[in-house]
C-alpha cells in the first residue's frame, strides 16, 4: 500500500510518531501554496519564515531517510491549490491512502474533510501531538457554566500535568502572581539579542517574486531574526531562559521606543509551526527556576507558563468551540474603515507610530503593544472587526486564525461580546503614559481631553462608552464609568463629544 501524508506550513514537528520509523511506501508532501499566501495579505517576513522553515523541515526528513515531495511557490505546474496538486500526486504516484495530521485552522480543517470526502481511497486524519488539549476540550470543561474563564481551565491543567504544583497546591500557594508583575522600565534596558537565522533567505525571496505573491512590510538587511530550524528555534528558547527570562514578568507589560522586543521570548512563531513542543519550552522555563529560584524567580516563573499554559490552550479551546460564527461576531456592530496610516505608519500618535513602524519592520509587537496600543485605538474608534481582523492575521509573524481570532475579535476588540473577556480591554492615554516612554515625544499632550494637541485616546474613551452604553451599563467591572461621567459638568460632557466626533471625522489625519 503506497501512502501519501500531508504536511501543513504549521505542522513541522519532528518528535511527531509520523517520523519513528521509515518507511518505503510513504511519501511526504509539502507544498508553497499560492491559496495559503494569499488570503489575506502577509508581512514579508511572515511568507519568508514559513517557506523556509518548511523547506528545512523537507531537508531534514530526507535526511533521516524518509520521501519527501516538496513543491516550490514557482514552480510552473504548481496550480497553488491545496486539492488540485494533491490528486496531482495521488495519480502520479499510485497512492492508495492519504493522511493528514488535523489542521488548526477551521478554514483547512473543512476543507480537507470535504477533500477526502470525494477520494477515492482511504484517508484519515492524525492528531498534531502537539497541544495539551484536545480540540473539544474546553468546551466539554465549561459545559452548562455561563463563563469561560481562563483562570479555571488554566489551573485544571496545572494540576493535570503538575506543573509549579506541591501536591494539590500551587507552589508559592497562589495561583497567580500578576500583581508583582507589569513595571514600567524607568531607564533604556541592555538587552542581549539571540542570533539570527543561519539560512540564506535570498533564494526564498527570489521565488515569492518569480510567483509574485503579494506581500507587505520589510526585510531587515542582512541575516533572517526569526528561528526556522528547530535547532534555532532551541537556540532562541536557550537564550530566553538565560538572558530574559528573570525579567519576563517584571516588565511584562513595558513599553519603549525602539526596544521591540524587551524581555519577550519570540517564541510564537517556533511553537505556531510546531518546531517546538509547548511543554518542552514550560519544562526548560520550570527547570531554570528550580535550578536558581534566586535569579530566577517563582512570579517570572509562573508569569511565564500561565502564558502558554493557559493563554495559549485557552484561545486554542475558544476557537474549536466557536467557530465558524466567531468568525462573524461584532457585538459592537462597529463598522469603521481602517485608518491608511495601519499600513504605512506614517500617523502623529507616537504610541502608534511607533508599534505600526516596529511591526512592519519585524513583523512582531509584544502582547501590550497589540492589546492596549493599536487594539485600543481600533476598539475606541469603532473600526469593523474584519479590518482588525485582516490587519492582525497579515501582520504578525505568529499570526495563524486560531490564536490570531481569538485574541483580535476576543480579547481586543470584544466583538464576541464577553466570551474570551469579561470586559473590554480599554484605555485613556493614563495607561500607555504609565507603561511607556511614547507620550514623551508625542505631538499630542497625554494629560489633555479637549484642546487642539489633547491626545486622541482621552476623548475617544468616553465616547466609545457612551455609544455602547446599553452593551456595557450593566456589566459590574464598567458601570462605575458611567456614574462618573453623569457627575460630570454637561459643559465638559460637551466638549468630550464634540472633541471625540471631530477626532473620528479624521481619522486618517490624526
Ligand atoms: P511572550 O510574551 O514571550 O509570551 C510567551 C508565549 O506565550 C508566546 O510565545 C505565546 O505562545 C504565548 N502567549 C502569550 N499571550 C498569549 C495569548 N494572549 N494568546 C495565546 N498565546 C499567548 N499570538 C500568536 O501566537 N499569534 C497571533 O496571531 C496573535 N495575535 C494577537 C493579536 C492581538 C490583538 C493580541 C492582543 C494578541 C495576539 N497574540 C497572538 C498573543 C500574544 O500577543 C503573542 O503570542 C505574543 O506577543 C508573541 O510574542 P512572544 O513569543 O515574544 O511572547
Ligand atoms: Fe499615544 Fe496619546 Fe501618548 Fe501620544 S499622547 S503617545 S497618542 S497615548
Amino acid at each position: 500500500m503506497k501512502k501519501l501524508r500531508l504536511i501543513l506550513g504549521d505542522q513541522l514537528n519532528i518528535q511527531h510518531s509520523w517520523f519513528k520509523t521509515v518507511d518505503a511506501n510513504t511519501i511526504y508532501v509539502l507544498m508553497e501554496l499560492r491559496q495559503e499566501s494569499t488570503y489575506v495579505t502577509h508581512h514579508i517576513q511572515k511568507i519568508v519564515a514559513f517557506f523556509s522553515a518548511m523547506e528545512a523541515f523537507a531537508e531534514t526528513l530526507k535526511k533521516l531517510g524518509h520521501e519527501v515531495v516538496y513543491i516550490y511557490c514557482d514552480a510552473p505546474e504548481n496550480s497553488g491549490e491545496l486539492e488540485t496538486e494533491l490528486l496531482k500526486i495521488i495519480k502520479s504516484r499510485n497512492i492508495d491512502g492519504f493522511e493528514y495530521q488535523l489542521p488548526d485552522e477551521y478554514r483547512l480543517d473543512k476543507q480537507l474533510g470535504d477533500f477526502c470526502a470525494t477520494l477515492k481511497i482511504p484517508s484519515k486524519a492524525c492528531d498534531t501531538e502537539h497541544f495539551f488539549c484536545r480540540r473539544e476540550e474546553l468546551a466539554q470543561f465549561f459545559e452548562g457554566k455561563k463563563q469561560y474563564l481562563m483562570e479555571f481551565f488554566y489551573r485544571m491543567l496545572r494540576k493535570r500535568t503538575g506543573y509549579l504544583m506541591q501536591g494539590a497546591q500551587p507552589e508559592g500557594g497562589i495561583w497567580n502572581f500578576d500583581h508583582e508583575n507589569r513595571k514600567p522600565i524607568k531607564e533604556r534596558p541592555n538587552i542581549p539579542r539571540p542570533a539570527h537565522s543561519k539560512r540564506e533567505v535570498i533564494p526564498v525571496l527570489a521565488r515569492i517574486k518569480q510567483a509574485q505573491l503579494p506581500n507587505f512590510g520589510t526585510m531587515p538587511a542582512g541575516t533572517f531574526p526569526w528561528p526556522v530550524t528547530r535547532n534555532e528555534a532551541l537556540d532562541f528558547l536557550d537564550h530566553f531562559v538565560q538572558h530574559l527570562l528573570p525579567d519576563f514578568g517584571n516588565f511584562q507589560d513595558a513599553m519603549q521606543e525602539d526596544e521591540p522586543y524587551l524581555y519577550h521570548s519570540r517564541l510564537s512563531f517556533a511553537m505556531n509551526v510546531k518546531l517546538l513542543h509547548p511543554a518542552e519550552v514550560i519544562e526548560r522555563v520550570i527547570a531554570a527556576h528550580k535550578q536558581n529560584p534566586e535569579r530566577i524567580s517563582l512570579n517570572q516563573t509562573e508569569g511565564f507558563v500561565r502564558q502558554i499554559l493557559g493563554w495559549r490552550e485557552y484561545m486554542r479551546g475558544i476557537y474549536w468551540a466557536q467557530m465558524p460564527q466567531y468568525a462573524h461576531l461584532n457585538f459592537f456592530n462597529a463598522h469603521r474603515k481602517l485608518p491608511a496610516w495601519f499600513w504605512d505608519g506614517n500617523t502623529q500618535m507616537n504610541c502608534l507610530k511607533q508599534t505600526i513602524n516596529q511591526s512592519l519592520d519585524y513583523a512582531y509587537a509584544h502582547h501590550i503593544q497589540r492589546l492596549m496600543v493599536t487594539g485600543n485605538f481600533m476598539l475606541l474608534a469603532g473600526i469593523d472587526p474584519d479590518e482588525a481582523d485582516r490587519w492582525y492575521l497579515g501582520i504578525y509573524i505568529d499570526a495563524i486564525e486560531w490564536v490570531e481570532i481569538t485574541n483580535t475579535r476576543g480579547m481586543s476588540q470584544y466583538a464576541d461580546g464577553g466570551i474570551v473577556g469579561s470586559k473590554p480591554y480599554c484605555s485613556s492615554a493614563a495607561y500607555i503614559s504609565k507603561m511607556s516612554n511614547y507620550c514623551k515625544n508625542c505631538r499630542y499632550d497625554s494629560k489633555l481631553k479637549t484642546e487642539d494637541n489633547a491626545c486622541p485616546f482621552n476623548s475617544l474613551y468616553w465616547h466609545f462608552h457612551l455609544r455602547n452604553r446599553d452593551k456595557l451599563e450593566r456589566n459590574p467591572r464598567i458601570g462605575m464609568m458611567y456614574k462618573t461621567w453623569d457627575k460630570m459638568l454637561p459643559q465638559h460632557q460637551d466638549a468630550l463629544i464634540s472633541k471625540a466626533e471631530s477626532v473620528l471625522d479624521k481619522l486618517n489625519e490624526l
